[in-house]
């Protein structure tokens, strides 16, 4: 067993008053941000994420140990 290192989002770490519960993890950012993309459009209506919120977004995430 070893600890991988992943990417972790949380809708409340970019928006805390969005007061929505999502987290996402992926291994690499670029798959992250694709989730993000997806979640961002299904439940906040979001066609395309603003590039301010791509920088809050890249601010907030942060880098876990997963054990595998
Ligand atoms: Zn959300």
């Amino acid at each position: 067993m070893a600890d991988k290192q992943y990417k972790q989002l949380g809708c409340l770490d970019v928006d805390a008053s969005a007061g929505c519960g999502f987290q996402v993890r992926a291994e690499t950012e670029a798959e992250l941000m694709q989730l993000v993309a997806t979640h961002a459009k299904q439940c906040h209506k979001l066609d395309s994420i603003p590039q301010e919120m791509v920088a809050k977004v890249k601010a907030a995430i942060k880098t876990v140990p997963v054990a595998v």
